[in-house]
């Protein structure tokens, strides 16, 4: 399991500079805490200083620190985004340690569900990053002590063996969260003559770009002439159902359809080729457009399914990417 914890507040801040960043000198308290807890500490040599973190009581903390085990993940959330992972060492429930560590907040209370972390390492996750990574929502915002929510979890465990990988992943920022807000901007720049286009010449696999700032916000480029491309090889129909008609566009002059890149091009550092390829752009109609970016998971499997029932060969013959249902799921968080 993956968890975190959130110090924003005043109170936790002071926490987090007096035992996260630097560990705190547990050896002066050392005869308050239990003999197993005194004997984990010592057989990893951190009997003297540790880092530690605790949650005040309260029926949702407690539950959460009930499930906590060792070699758990541990995110820790501030203003500036997660900043350390480390795993669970070990737990224990210690007012008076807690208190004489941490003082009390106004309410009386004192931080005493406590627990000890190993193997405690910096990392540099701005929030955008991990909801993209996790399928949250873009303005998601982690709070109080809390696990990543286990359907999403699994989604993502499925590409690594242990959360470690998982985390070196999700702190490399390749997962670039612009991209859906991107897509929109991008959308705009394809209504314009499409006369010039020639659909005759066969798709070539490219390996991928690197990311650019675009517009501001860091996204993998995208080519306007390759969705171009694939919007006129679909006959400007939407590829969910021909009979969706919407209307005649002013500036191309063709009916408006709308690119969509099938594999999600912030999924773009899972690949070494080039995802911005004709073969994954589908031409849809805006409603099944904002249905594949917003629907419920069962109307976006069905979509979904028939897109890849369409591409999956076309990917796999002519740019070599080969990808399972399952894995099209993922991308779109779905289990
Ligand atoms: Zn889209
Ligand atoms: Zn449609």
């Amino acid at each position: 399991m993956l968890y975190y914890f959130t110090a924003c507040d005043k109170n936790a801040r002071k926490h987090y500079d007096d035992t996260v960043t630097v560990p705190y000198r547990i050896a002066d308290l050392f005869d308050k805490l239990e003999p197993e807890i005194q004997w984990t500490l010592t057989t990893h040599g951190l009997n003297k200083h540790v880092h530690m973190w605790g949650a005040i009581p309260g029926d949702q903390n407690i539950k959460r620190w009930g499930r906590l085990k060792t070699n758990d993940g541990m995110l820790v959330y501030t203003k500036e985004g997660f900043t350390y992972y480390a795993k669970v060492l070990c737990k224990t429930h210690n007012k008076e340690v807690a208190e004489r560590i941490w003082g009390k907040d106004n309410e009386g209370k004192t931080w005493e569900y406590i627990y000890f972390l190993k193997d405690l390492q910096k990392v540099s996750i701005p929030k955008e990053v991990f909801s993209a990574f996790f399928g949250y929502k873009i303005n998601f915002t982690p709070q109080g002590f809390s696990n990543i929510d286990k359907e999403k979890l699994a989604v993502r465990m499925k590409r690594y063996t242990t959360l470690d990988e998982l985390v070196v992943d999700l702190s490399k920022k390749f997962i670039l969260s612009e991209d859906d807000l991107e897509e929109n901007n991008f959308q705009t720049s394809l209504e314009s003559d499409f006369s010039k286009i020639s659909i005759d010449s066969p798709e070539i696999k490219k390996q991928r770009k690197k990311p650019k700032k675009i517009n501001g916000m860091k996204a993998w480029p995208r080519s306007a002439k390759i969705s171009k491309i694939a919007l006129k090889k679909a006959d400007f129909k939407c590829e969910i159902d021909q009979s969706h008609i919407t209307f005649v566009s002013d500036a191309s002059k063709e009916h408006y359809v709308e690119a969509h890149h099938l594999i999600p091009m912030k999924f773009q550092n899972d690949f070494t080729t080039s995802i911005d390829t004709e073969s994954n752009v589908v031409a849809l109609c805006p409603l099944c457009h904002r249905k594949i970016h917003l629907a419920r998971k069962n109307e976006k499997k069905e979509l979904l399914q028939i897109l890849y029932n369409k591409r999956n060969g076309l990917l796999r013959n002519n740019v070599e990417i080969d990808i399972s249902l399952q894995d099209l799921y993922g991308f779109y968080a779905i289990n």
